[in-house]
């Protein structure tokens, strides 16, 4: 890091840095800041530099954000959902830039970004659209005890939500809390990833476009771990965090002090099951894109396959073949892109050794050249080595033969991660009857990562992945707390709840009871 007076303004174009000019990312432009360089991963270029934002600039972000949140909140469902469509329709309508700018921080191809990007805008279209029917107040039964009552339960708002994110979808992964935690009626302080800071003021830039009126409702921190931390500590209504698991022990324990609450989206290992009577072309392709589409560093990736005896020949010549002509480059042409953080090559390579050195073999692949990972097929791998029970987080699979499903399904559940997975098969009752014993928020029967891409649909993991969902009607409550209202619609003749009910009322309530719930 580096000391630095400047503070760099929106990266997008003239007019996002006419609209974030001193508001948005406020700086003192005075003082020396500390700053930080977020790097082309392949070539390892300074593509920008950066102010890290400390306890006081958190702080004066929270309070701004607290104080749009009350504006935001009188906007209503309908004054919300328009504003949401306005920076809707700037995403969609500049998505070619953005995906330049995830193309550039994070180095996945282009035409991946702009997947990750129709993901994105999708999600916000749903949330806006779904939040007044999920959120909005409704009458519930009031049940025999209060038939005289009038029942209504809304959800709302938690005021400001923290949203810290990381760096492999920095578009897709934050929009989920961010969009959610919008619709719901909250303000958010959004902390990108300090590998895609760009990306991150570029979500903010087009909120401050799309949104001239509320300009706070929506704002940018950058920094690494520490403004994170403060982000914890700033006095938010919710943290929603998404990032590796050794990072939500630290924001969960920062939060505890305050008692705030947390919504926590870590990583996986999550596995493929091939059955007998799978599509096993289908199911190679499929684990070929979900383990090494964006180099592999996707958390709902396929890092482990599990396939039955009958067709694992198959499925390994079919998935070493595809593999084989996958090709990791920065350039137009290439599978996927470079490395994102640096130091994670290591741990590939660390995982990839390991397994080799314990008698696996990689039947493609194996090899790095900087930040660039070869696509790698590994088998014979044991099953307690690190390649199969850690988050590898590369383009790397390991394939292990089993006897049947069954083993497949045990073997898929003996891991501390429970993010997502996949099932292949030919039979639509065995897909359901494992994938609803898969533990794992999500599974997708005959494809991969499918409910990504379904809005209506919660996301979110258990054991080490995390807890909370984001996404559908669950995304929404997330960020919401219920309120219950109670509406005497007339007296009863006696009252309960009143020192001068008979005495004999509560033992005629009994035999009723008695009556009603006692007779078994
Ligand atoms: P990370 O844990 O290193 O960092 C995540 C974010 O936390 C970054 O913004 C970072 O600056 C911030 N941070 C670091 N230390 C902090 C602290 N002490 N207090 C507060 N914030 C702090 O993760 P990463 O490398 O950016 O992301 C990769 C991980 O994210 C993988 O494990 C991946 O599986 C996971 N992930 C999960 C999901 C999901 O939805 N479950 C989605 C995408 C990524």
């Amino acid at each position: 890091m580096t000391l630095a007076a400047d503070h760099p303004a929106s990266p997008a174009d003239p007019s996002l840095d006419a609209a974030l000019d001193g508001a948005g990312h406020e700086g003192d432009g005075v003082r020396a800041r500390e700053t930080f360089d977020s790097l082309d991963p392949g070539s390892g270029d300074v593509l920008r530099t950066w102010p890290v934002d400390d306890r006081e600039q958190v702080l004066a972000a929270v309070a701004r954000a607290r104080q749009a949140s009350a504006w935001w909140r009188e906007q209503g469902f309908a004054g919300r959902r328009r504003h949401l469509k306005a920076w809707k329709g700037v995403l969609a309508r500049r998505m070619h830039e953005l995906a330049d700018l995830v193309h550039h921080e994070n180095g996945k191809p282009h035409a991946d970004a702009i997947l990750e990007i129709t993901l994105a805008v999708n999600h916000l279209e749903w949330s806006s659209a779904n939040a007044a029917r999920v959120l909005g107040e409704q009458r519930v039964g009031a049940g025999l005890l209060a038939a005289n009552q009038a029942a209504l339960l809304s959800y709302q708002p938690l005021g400001v939500v923290g949203v810290i994110g990381p760096w492999n979808y920095p578009v897709f992964t934050p929009m989920g809390s961010i969009a959610y935690a919008l619709a719901a009626g909250n303000a958010v302080v959004f902390k990108p990833s300090e590998y895609t800071p760009a990306v991150g003021a570029f979500l903010v830039d087009a909120w401050r476009m799309a949104v001239p009126a509320g300009p706070d409702v929506c704002t940018l921190l950058t920094g690494l771990g520490p403004t994170g931390a403060d982000l914890c500590r700033a006095g938010v209504d919710k943290i929603a965090f998404t990032g590796s698991a050794r990072t939500g022990r630290k924001v969960m324990a920062a939060c505890a002090e305050n008692l705030v609450p947390v919504l926590m989206e870590c990583g996986g290992k999550d596995a493929m099951i091939v059955d007998d009577d799978a599509d096993v072309s289908a199911a190679a392709d499929a684990a070929l894109w979900g383990g090494m589409s964006n180099a592999g560093q996707t958390c709902i990736g396929i890092e482990r396959v599990y396939a039955t005896e009958a067709v694992y020949d198959r499925f390994v010549a079919e998935l070493t073949d595809k593999a084989a002509r996958l090709r990791a480059g920065s350039d137009a042409e290439a599978s996927y892109g470079p490395i994102t953080m640096p130091g994670q090559v290591q741990i590939i390579t660390d995982h990839i050794a390991d397994a080799l050195a314990r008698g696996g073999r990689a039947l493609t692949g194996g090899g790095a050249s900087g930040a660039y990972v070869e696509p790698t097929v590994l088998v014979d791998v044991p099953e307690d080595s690190a390649a199969v029970r850690e988050e590898t987080f590369g383009p790397t699979i390991t394939v292990a033969k089993v006897r049947d499903a069954e083993e497949a399904l045990e073997r898929t559940n003996a891991t501390s991660y429970g993010l997502a997975g996949s099932v292949f098969t030919g039979s639509k009752r065995k897909g359901m009857d494992l994938a609803r014993r898969m533990r794992s928020g999500m599974t997708s029967v005959n494809s991969v990562i499918a409910f990504a891409s379904v809005p209506s649909l919660p996301f979110g993991g258990v054991g080490d992945s995390g807890f909370g969902r984001i996404h559908g009607a669950d995304g929404l409550r997330e960020f919401t707390r219920a309120k219950a209202i109670t509406r005497q619609r007339f007296a009863l003749p006696v009252n309960l709840l009143s020192f001068e009910r008979p005495a004999k009322l509560t033992d005629q309530v009994a035999k009723v009871m008695g009556l009603v719930h006692g007779r078994r």
